[in-house]
């Protein structure tokens, strides 16, 4: 449907990550694409562009999974709150520096206090909140702080506009857009239970605890389900 994804299995996807922080030459994006974000290149060209230009594209939601068996191909689900947090403890094992840019003030505050008591070895120079006017003060504060992974939850598309555009900017690093991952890990929102990750239907839950989430994706998982079976149908 006009969009790689990388249908590998999680541990591969992990690996190719950590290649990339060691033996970084050049900026990494790591996009996690879910049906809402393919809706979204549909109708953004620029969008469409980042995604076909980013380095790492894992199946994230449980509708591209779907997609991909649907056209005879067995990937892993790869929920980016996972993955992210597998790179965090595989960088501080590696002694690699860390940034994180993204949610509210006291949000990113929790999250960092947590992420540093739970992870041994957490090397976080730099962190700020997701709430900012000028990106290049940003940019900016990154390049000094010289970090070798980043993080950035600005929701989607935002986030990987910021990645994108800093490519030309930052010193060699991996960059992955993370959603709403700092919610959970400062325990502001709580993750869906195992029994709701293991079936796929982390959305259903997240769906009827946040409900205003129910307008974004609601109609594009069944839509998206749609046009990947019709794909199918008219091959
Ligand atoms: N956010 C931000 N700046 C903005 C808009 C959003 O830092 O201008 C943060 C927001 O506080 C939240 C995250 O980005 O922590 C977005 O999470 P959401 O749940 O929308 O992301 P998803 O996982 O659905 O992409």
């Amino acid at each position: 449907m006009g969009i790689n994804i990388d249908g590998d299995n999680f541990l591969r996807s992990l690996d190719k990550a950590f290649g990339y922080i060691n033996n970084s030459d050049k900026v990494y994006q790591v996009v996690t694409i879910n049906p809402e974000m393919y809706a979204q290149a549909e109708i953004d060209s620029n969008f469409k562009k980042i995604i076909d230009e980013a380095e790492i594209v894992v199946p994230d939601g449980i509708g591209i999974k779907i997609a991909l068996k649907l056209k005879g191909q067995n990937a892993d689900r790869i929920p980016g709150i996972d993955y992210a947090r597998r790179i965090l403890e595989w960088c501080a094992k590696n002694n690699k520096p860390i940034a994180i840019v993204g949610s509210k003030e006291e949000v990113i505050t929790k999250a960092v206090n947590n992420l540093k008591k739970e992870i041994e070895g957490l090397n976080i120079v730099y962190y700020h909140n997701g709430y900012f006017d000028n990106n290049d003060k940003i940019y900016e504060e990154l390049k000094q702080a010289n970090p070798r992974l980043v993080l950035v939850a600005l929701g989607s598309p935002k986030q990987e506009y910021f990645i994108y555009n800093a490519k030309n900017i930052l010193p060699p690093c991996l960059m992955i857009g993370i959603g709403g991952s700092l919610d959970v890990w400062s325990g502001e929102v709580k993750r869906a239970p195992q029994i709701y990750q293991k079936l796929g239907l982390e959305w259903l839950y997240r769906t009827v605890t946040q409900p205003e989430r129910f307008k974004r994706i609601f109609p594009a998982l069944p839509l998206f389900l749609w046009k990947v079976i019709k794909y199918k149908e008219d091959k």
